[in-house]
């Protein structure tokens, strides 16, 4: 992946869902033809304004996401995407992904996105018990994943994700397994495991939902992690699993603080080493796309914020987090800087140094925030 600032990953946001589920915390709202429409041109504004404003941007990676993209009528996705085709030439080996719904994963819809070149899927499966699904007001069923799963394999888009939420109250090791074993009959390439968290302003947590508590989430975050490694999905990140050369270089690009445009309400980008959100809100991205992206009168970024940023990225990482390619991009000591805290995590066997690089354990992974903590600047 080049380092170089003009190319980037871009990120599509799509604030359409069919039902809201009330765990999640993501923005979104239900879909209308209408605010589809608004929506599209909206985008079209946004995506010009970085076609005309700044050095010529190549993509090297496309991820639609949301949101549900794949709620999108056909006519809007094939305009979406030809937007994107006409604004941004992508490299050749692109990686370019849409999240999808098992309920609404069609062959319509795969045709354009595979007319688009895109050649990965995400499915928001979340688990294999019926109960399970019904608690988070997910309204797909289990046949519904098998079938929206034989269709990718059917028009060769092999190349997938499946996420899953794992730490539900009642949800035991055997469950666990259970889930686990039916996703890797499937053959993804890919897997993503979140652990249940009630978000601020969800249903969730007006409803005062709770999760597992703590010492049984790491016990069966434990066990995804060893189950998913027996069977040849090795871990490169905190929630992301792949098999060898598949994982996802769209993601790779946010824990690796490099560039990446997000468009769409609710979108962050990091570019040109500012960090910058679109509005949570439809209404108020539609009234003017271009409002949150900096321009030559931007103050410089506030260096203390990039290193935690850098720092927040990179521990997420299964490989860690490089001393010798800290220093070169902030001229800074990693070691010296954060004595005093690296000290104290060392001794909660949080935190590791192996050769160059410092890396969180296990236990560390699972309280990742408590280590960021720590580690402020
Ligand atoms: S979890 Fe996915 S489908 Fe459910 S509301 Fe959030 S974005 Fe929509």
């Amino acid at each position: 992946m080049s380092e170089s600032t003009d190319t980037v990953a871009l990120y599509v946001h799509v604030p359409f869902c069919q039902s809201l589920c009330p765990y999640c915390a993501f923005y979104k709202k239900p879909w209308s033809s209408d605010e589809e429409i608004h929506y599209l041109n909206a985008i079209k504004i946004e995506l010009d304004h970085y076609k005309n404003n700044f050095a010529p941007i190549t993509l090297h990676s496309i991820f639609l996401g949301g949101g549900t993209p794949s709620i999108l009528s056909p006519k809007t996705l094939e305009t979406l995407l030809t937007y994107i085709h006409q604004t941004f030439p992508r490299t050749t080996t692109c990686e370019s992904t849409s999240e999808m719904n098992p309920e609404s994963v069609t062959q319509d819809k795969l045709t354009i996105l595979k007319n688009f070149g895109f050649n990965r899927i995400s499915i928001g499966v979340q688990s294999f018990q019926t109960s399970e699904l019904q608690f988070l007001g997910r309204t797909h069923s289990q046949n519904k994943v098998v079938e929206a799963i034989q269709l990718l394999h059917k028009n060769n888009l092999k190349n997938f994700n499946i996420d899953l939420i794992f730490g539900l109250k009642n949800a035991t090791i055997p469950l666990l397994k259970n889930t686990l074993d039916r996703a890797i009959a499937l053959e993804p390439t890919h897997l993503s495991t979140y652990a249940l968290s009630i978000e601020d302003g969800t249903p969730f947590e007006r409803e005062h939902v709770s999760p597992m508590d703590d010492d049984h989430q790491l016990t069966h975050y434990r066990y995804i992690r060893n189950y998913l490694k027996k069977n040849g999905y090795a871990q490169y990140e905190v929630s992301a699993f792949s098999k060898p050369g598949f994982q996802s270089q769209h993601n790779l690009t946010y824990w690796t603080l490099n560039p990446y445009i997000g468009i769409g309400p609710s979108a962050s980008s990091f570019y040109l080493n500012q960090h910058y959100q679109q509005p949570k809100n439809l209404t108020t991205y539609c009234k003017n796309p271009i409002g949150p992206i900096p321009t030559n009168h931007t103050p410089a970024p506030n260096n203390s914020e990039l290193i935690h940023d850098y720092i927040s990225t990179h521990l997420r990482l299964m490989k860690g987090l490089s001393l010798a390619n800290f220093q070169s991009r902030f001229n800074s000591n990693f070691e010296e800087e954060f004595f005093t805290p690296l000290a104290k995590l060392y001794n909660l066997k949080l935190l590791k140094k192996q050769g160059a690089y410092l890396r969180v354990t296990t236990k560390g992974l699972y309280l990742l925030n408590t280590v960021l903590l720590e580690l402020m600047p």
